[in-house]
């Protein structure tokens, strides 16, 4: 048959795997575009200037950020003067609700989050449970969903914030961002979004999610790492988190970072070149991915929400198998995915996301992360729907459990 050729070819993907690798990891970070590596190359060797210096070199470092600035803006539906540049996701974050904290607690000191935030937002909260705050987590249900008339139940007239992400990194949920930011206006409250996995993935518009702080990061939808953006709708005051000079029209002293900023400016603009066609091909191939797995390894669990998900990501847990397990061994086939999220990875805890989907620790411990990007393909899917059973089936019958179940 053609059993010769199919070894050559698998041979070939194999060898291509191992060099390369093949990188299913995009929500924890991504390939910098080259388009955007390209775009911040002078910016260190050429135009190298401190943009607050008066001279041609700052003016053109100047001009750089307003440039990008300008890019972002349109990205997000924004103006630019609502844009403000700081050094990622965490920090945005960081800067959105303390910022609105320290200037509201003369109004009241309870916040509404949910219980799947990713740390950058659940971490400071906890801080300012510390500091006195009343702080409500509300749950979610098994596909990862916040309930609107939730949100609207646990407000009270001590409520200043309310902090809820537009997506998820670990099961790809995505919140009905809108109708929650509807009722926290209705309430006259401030609503806040962390839409560092939408950005890229889904379109993003201030003045339709009507929202009032948001926050996105450049190296998860393609450009530079360190960089990030908090949009801060026109009107709105925040305390700085950070002082010095007057960068950021004082949101964020520190000399700006040109090169990273052109770069985010950069992706941006890439971003939203295509978009629908892009967001179709990931899908396409995402969807492809869990059929093939499906069909191909039984009792497992798709995660998140089966249809408002982000079109590139796949939570899969694999009952009697170690999702650490798993993931090392495809890291010996060449192929990069996660398990539960990269900020948990090496932890003996379950992820708080999976667990408050309802997933036992047992099950959550066997999930792994699928994100993929337009930079994948089919040949590499292929590639790991030919490794992976064999991979889970190894895993499995070391495992007790997996024996008593399957009578053997
Ligand atoms: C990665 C991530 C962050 C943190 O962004 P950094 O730029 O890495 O600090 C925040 N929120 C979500 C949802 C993320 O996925």
């Amino acid at each position: 048959m053609l059993a010769f050729d199919i070894k050559g070819v698998k041979s070939f993907l194999r060898a291509a795997a191992m060099k390369e690798g093949i990188y299913f990891d995009n929500n924890a970070t991504t390939r910098t575009a080259p388009e955007v590596v390209e775009a911040m190359r002078p910016y260190f060797s050429e135009h190298y200037g401190n943009a607050s210096s008066l001279h041609r070199f700052g003016q053109r470092a100047r001009s750089a950020i307003e440039e990008a600035r300008a890019k972002v803006a349109r990205f997000l539906g924004a103006e630019p003067e609502e844009i403000v540049f700081v050094s990622g996701g965490t920090e945005a974050n960081n800067l959105a609700i303390k910022g609105v904290v320290y200037t509201q607690s003369k109004h009241g000191k309870h916040i509404i989050t949910s219980s799947i935030e990713h740390h950058a937002v659940g971490r400071p909260c906890e801080q300012l449970r510390e500091m006195g705050f009343r702080i409500t987590i509300l749950p979610v249900d098994r596909y990862g969903m916040v309930d609107p008339e939730a949100v609207l139940k646990e407000i009270t007239r001590e409520t200043i914030l309310i902090s809820i992400m537009s997506s998820n990194n670990e099961i790809g949920t995505i919140q009905p961002i809108g109708e929650i930011a509807h009722i926290a206006h209705e309430k006259g409250i401030l609503f806040h979004t962390d839409a560092v996995q939408s950005a890229g993935k889904q379109n993003i518009s201030v003045k339709e999610w009507g929202v009032d702080l948001l926050t996105i990061s450049g190296h998860k939808f393609h450009g530079p790492k360190g960089i990030g953006v908090l949009y801060i709708k026109k009107g709105i005051k925040i305390i700085p988190q950070i002082y010095g000079g007057d960068q950021e029209v004082g949101y964020r002293a520190g000399t700006e970072p040109v090169p990273l900023i052109v770069g985010l400016g950069k992706a941006c603009q890439l971003a939203s070149l295509r978009i629908m066609d892009r967001l179709e091909y990931v899908s396409q191939l995402r969807n492809y991915m869990e059929k093939g797995i499906k069909e191909r390894v039984d009792d497992i669990i798709i995660n998140g929400h089966p249809s408002l998900r982000l079109p590139n990501t796949s939570s899969i847990s694999f009952l009697y198998a170690m999702g650490e397990a798993i993931m090392v061994q495809l890291d010996v086939k060449g192929i990069a995915v996660s398990t539960g999220s990269a900020c948990t990875s090496g932890t003996e805890e379950p992820s708080h996301v999976l667990s408050a989907i309802g997933l036992a620790p047992e099950t959550a411990k066997g999930t792994i992360r699928f994100s993929l990007s337009h930079y994948n393909n089919r040949k590499e899917v292929d590639y790991l729907l030919e490794v992976l059973p064999e991979i889970v089936r190894n895993i499995r019958e070391l495992s007790p459990l997996y024996k008593k179940r399957k009578n053997i």
